[in-house]
């Protein structure tokens, strides 16, 4: 038995996270920028508040770039870098969705780091800000991950930064905060989550361990997925759980990476403005069938049946009510698409490794009804 388990980001999880985080807060240093989407929403929450209140309390001077969109583009991530020299940040805090978090990390790497978009996404960088994470919504784990997603046209896709620099040291995990989701961000958020432990537990860099935690979540989001495709809004005890099932998420694709939904997904989201957990669940049954029809290894049918799911064709009912009808898409585009998701080097994570054709009809038996 071989394996290898990275993880180092603390984890306060609980009510009253951000006042238990205090003191490692002070421990980052005496300057902070924070980070948040555009849309308002941390203030909302009551999580910005409750942060710069702490912050004060502390004596840590802090100022605020409140500008990060949903899928946040190279252009923010250059301003808010701007953002945190001219503030002279010791470290960096996001707030919110995986959007915030993820801008939050390319900032801290910018901040210290005068380098191009290619050498950003080729890892030429040694130093980077220490990062806080506070999640508002509970999908994509991001502030326990490695990993910081960034809108980049340059290749007409989204792109990762992989580097072990990037995962935060202090994810400040406080339900509340999720609590005032819309149903459809609730839903998105949660078939994001489901897709990293369903794509973790499929990689071809899963351990015993990751297994372990795969199978807690699984088990989690896969009641809560049922319940959300009925349209049943979760009350304060599922808004933990779907927490803490994303937070196990993250630490599992920080170990096994993503595969082939998010290498197609990002195509959906970039051409089709398909929100991030959407697009992935579009490609997901898909995905189960091809695994299921090119490989004898059980343990696609295995993890369908954690999630408590008894068939494939129950599984794909379900994700079909959760994200809804596909968006329009020509023949052409299909082939656009394809050219495109082959180069995202994570689709060779997974038990049968695609190859064009493959990518080619997995986007046609989604899309195309
Ligand atoms: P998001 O883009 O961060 O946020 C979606 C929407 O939800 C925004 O309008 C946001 O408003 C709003 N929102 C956030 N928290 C809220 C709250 N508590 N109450 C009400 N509204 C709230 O969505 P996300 O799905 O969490 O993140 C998606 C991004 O994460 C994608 O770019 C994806 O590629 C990335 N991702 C990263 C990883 C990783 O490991 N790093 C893994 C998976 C996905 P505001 O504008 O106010 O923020
Ligand atoms: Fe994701």
């Amino acid at each position: 038995m071989t394996w290898q388990w990275f993880s180092p980001t603390r984890i306060i999880f609980g009510s009253e996270a951000v006042m238990q985080g205090s003191d490692f807060l002070k421990a980052a240093g005496n300057r902070t920028l924070i980070v948040t989407g555009k849309g308002g929403s941390a203030r909302r929450n009551g999580s910005l508040e409750d942060i710069c209140r702490v912050l004060d309390q502390q004596s840590i001077h802090w100022e605020l770039f409140a500008e990060v969109e949903a899928n946040p583009g190279i252009d923010t991530i250059r301003k808010g870098a701007q953002a945190a020299r001219s503030s002279q940040a010791d470290f960096i805090i996001g707030i919110g969705g995986g959007s915030p978090l993820d801008a939050a990390k390319a900032i801290a790497i910018l901040a210290v780091n005068d380098i191009s978009n290619q050498d950003l996404f080729d890892l030429r960088f040694r130093r980077v800000l220490p990062i806080v994470a506070l999640p508002t919504t509970a999908g994509t784990g991001s502030e326990v991950t490695p990993y910081s997603i960034i809108t980049y046209p340059e290749v007409e896709n989204k792109k990762s930064i992989a580097s072990p620099l990037i995962a935060p040291v202090l994810a400040l995990n406080d339900p509340k905060y999720t609590e005032g989701l819309p149903l459809e961000v609730t839903l998105d958020t949660a078939v994001d989550a489901f897709t990293h432990v369903f794509e973790g537990y499929l990689s071809l860099k899963h351990s015993i361990l990751s297994d372990r935690v795969a199978g807690e979540a699984l088990c989690i989001l896969g009641k809560e997925l049922r319940n959300l495709a009925e349209g049943i809004l979760p009350d304060s005890d599922s808004r933990s759980r779907l927490l803490y099932a994303s937070t196990l998420a993250g630490m599992v694709i920080s170990q096994t990476y993503t595969s082939i939904p998010h290498a197609l997904g990002y195509c959906l989201t970039y051409f089709k403005d398909v929100s991030h957990g959407r697009a992935n669940g579009l490609i997901t049954p898909v995905f189960a069938r091809f695994n299921l029809q090119n490989s004898d290894d059980p343990r696609t049918m295995e993890a369908i049946q954690i999630a408590g799911f008894a068939t494939l064709e129950e599984f794909s009912s379900v994700f079909a009510a959760l994200t809804g009808n596909p968006p329009e898409c020509s023949e052409e585009e299909l082939d656009h698409f394809a050219d495109i998701a082959s180069q995202v080097k994570n689709a060779a994570n997974n038990v049968v490794i695609p190859d064009r054709k493959d990518i080619r009809e997995m986007f046609r038996q989604s899309l195309k009804k």
